[in-house]
């Protein structure tokens, strides 16, 4: 059965540059708020002089180099491996407005990520942070790199003596007095930038989101205004606050805190990482009205010792998303919060540009509650279908894989035909998320129906991890499989737990040391987030189908029968 979104329609979706439907609204008229602080160097953004500033940083990016510009061209790709702030927002901005696609990197990157995140973008670019510098020098020494350390640049942070900086450069054509360079049309299929997830499966790919993605998506709380808070435009007057702390080379923190942030009078107070102190003092010292989280720093706030001693009556509202929130996590903390206050939880993935349903206050279209347990309905502009593994539609209470389309569904996986053909099949999205619906329309989450794990809202390949695993240059193992196991921040939360098979050098090294052996091994190489919380168990061998594949779930589930046992 086809869902369709309850809400209006969106408007056809203009081709245009995704830049200009952020400034010049006639609603922005009269705003004079700080559209960023920084929380830790106090630097302020006002909201009117964001766009002269994005201008400068599109002049220093796209001018020709005989005027002290970059002269950046279209045919480039800029990556971006930074942690929030100000300059990160311009950056990007001046890049979106130019139409040179940037490449969203982690900040968390280890030497062995950036390396693969450069390979499969193929960035000619980068723009780093003073202090990941080191890393991305080390990267680039990867002969299958192309990037070249003439082409890497400081965006915060002092620039070492020789290398330029995004501030830098900005001063140059200052000075110069370099003719402004104007912003670039688009069409709504132009690439805009490339976001990281690993799908369904496998390793991380790089998602191709276009303008028309971007417009689509701000498009989706102007249209159901009000209902979609806090992001929908507001009454004059009203002005949000908010703590962005989710980082924004994730989509999440990408769409609210850059570039959907125009839509609505709102300051951003802007942290580099999580911090639970300094979030808890961020609270009582800039207010927010409505906060932005995932359910695994939802978790670590309600296990914070502060948290109660907190005032909290600043906050209207708090937005999960990302991963599941477990309805008693959602009680302990919305039991802190001032009465009428929410929290609620939406969903969404990167190859759907942000959301794909959305919390339904209740009385919305005529319904008498709402549903607290559900992941919300379908946003404007969005279809959806659950689809049986034979390929019909789920129909009644039955579980089915949710499939979706409409314009904020990605243009596909950069040079990846073997996933654009499995994971886009007849113009759907095929998200790999099990849900349930009811008569009104509400989705329930069911499973994620993949192989990739989230912890901490960050995707997490197990594919990946079994080849950091096969890579020790020991040869340790001759088999290895990586699946969830129970043990996360929250109650659903999977964390990463390795089988390994040993190689005749494992053996000689003996469980025991192989086992430490691949510990350290794959802590140097992935990022804290993908560390194999749930250990490494040494197996004879890995229990496989008749046609080899893993059997993994065989794995996962004797493991979780002999902890409950214990
Ligand atoms: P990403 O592309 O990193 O945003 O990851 C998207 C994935 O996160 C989805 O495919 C889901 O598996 C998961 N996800 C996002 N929001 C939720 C939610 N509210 N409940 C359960 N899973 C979620």
């Amino acid at each position: 059965m086809l869902h369709k979104s309850p809400f209006p329609p969106l408007p056809p979706i203009p081709d245009m540059n995704a830049f200009q439907m952020m400034y010049g609204r006639a609603d922005q008229a009269d705003w004079d708020h700080a559209l960023f602080v920084e929380d830790k160097t106090g630097k302020k953004r006002m909201f009117k002089d964001a766009p002269k500033h994005i201008e400068l940083g599109r002049t220093a990016l796209g001018a020709p180099v005989s005027l002290g510009g970059l002269q950046l061209g279209t045919d480039e790709i800029v990556a971006i491996l930074a942690n929030n702030s100000i300059n990160y927002y311009d950056l990007s901005m001046s890049l979106l407005s130019l139409t040179i696609p940037f490449a969203l990197i982690s900040s968390y990157s280890t030497r062995r990520e950036l390396v693969h995140g450069l390979k499969l973008t193929k960035a000619t670019r980068l723009f780093v942070d003073a202090k990941l510098l080191k890393n991305v020098l080390s990267a680039i020494e990867d002969p299958e790199v192309s990037l070249t350390a003439d082409k890497i640049y400081i965006l915060a942070g002092t620039a070492p003596k020789g290398r330029k900086s995004f501030s830098g450069m900005i001063e140059g054509v200052v000075r110069r007095k370099t003719p402004v360079v104007g912003v670039v049309p688009a069409t709504k299929d132009t690439l805009a930038y490339l976001v990281m997830s690993s799908g369904t499966s496998g390793l991380p790919k790089a998602v191709m989101i276009s303008h028309g993605n971007i417009i689509g998506s701000a498009f989706q709380p102007i249209v159901a205004a009000p209902i979609l808070e806090p992001y929908a435009p507001k009454p004059p007057g009203e002005h949000i606050v908010t703590i962005g702390v989710l980082p924004m080379f994730h989509s999440y923190g990408l769409h609210v805190y850059i570039l959907r942030a125009t839509i609505a009078p709102v300051t951003f107070i802007l942290m580099e990482s999580w911090n639970g102190d300094r979030f808890l003092k961020a609270i009582v010292k800039y207010k927010p009205t409505h906060l932005t989280l995932v359910p695994s720093l939802i978790h670590q706030l309600t296990v914070h010792p502060n948290l109660k001693s907190t005032d909290l009556s600043s906050v209207r509202a708090i937005a999960s998303g990302a991963a599941y929130l477990p309805p008693a996590l959602n009680d302990k903390l919305s039991r802190q919060l001032k009465k009428g206050a929410s929290l609620t939880q939406g969903y969404g993935l990167s190859e759907a540009t942000l959301s794909a349903l959305a919390y339904i206050p209740p009385g919305t279209f005529g319904l008498n509650g709402t549903v607290t347990t559900s992941q919300g309905m379908l946003v404007p502009g969005l279809e959806g279908r659950l689809v049986l593994p034979d390929g019909k539609d789920a129909t009644g209470d039955e579980v089915g894989e949710l499939w979706l389309r409409g314009p904020t569904v990605c243009l596909g996986y950069w040079n990846n035909p073997t996933a654009n053909a499995s994971t886009f099949v007849d113009g759907w999205l095929r998200t790999g998320d099990q849900f349930t619906v009811d008569k009104d329309g509400f989705f329930f989450f069911a499973d994620r129906g993949k192989d990739t794990l989230k912890v901490s809202g960050v995707q997490v390949s197990p594919k990946e991890i079994e080849d950091v695993l096969f890579s020790h240059p020991d040869k340790l193992i001759s088999d290895v499989s990586v699946a969830g196991v129970s043990g996360g921040r929250t109650e659903d939360e999977k964390v990463p737990r390795a089988w390994v098979a040993l190689s005749p050098a494992g053996r000689k090294l003996g469980s025991e040391k192989t086992v430490q052996a691949l510990l350290s091994w794959h802590q140097e190489q992935l990022s804290r987030y993908k560390w194999l919380r749930g250990g490494i168990e040494v197996v004879k061998t890995i229990p496989k189908t008749p046609t080899g594949k893993t059997l993994r779930r065989t794995l996962v589930e004797e493991y979780e029968r002999k902890q409950k046992a214990r």
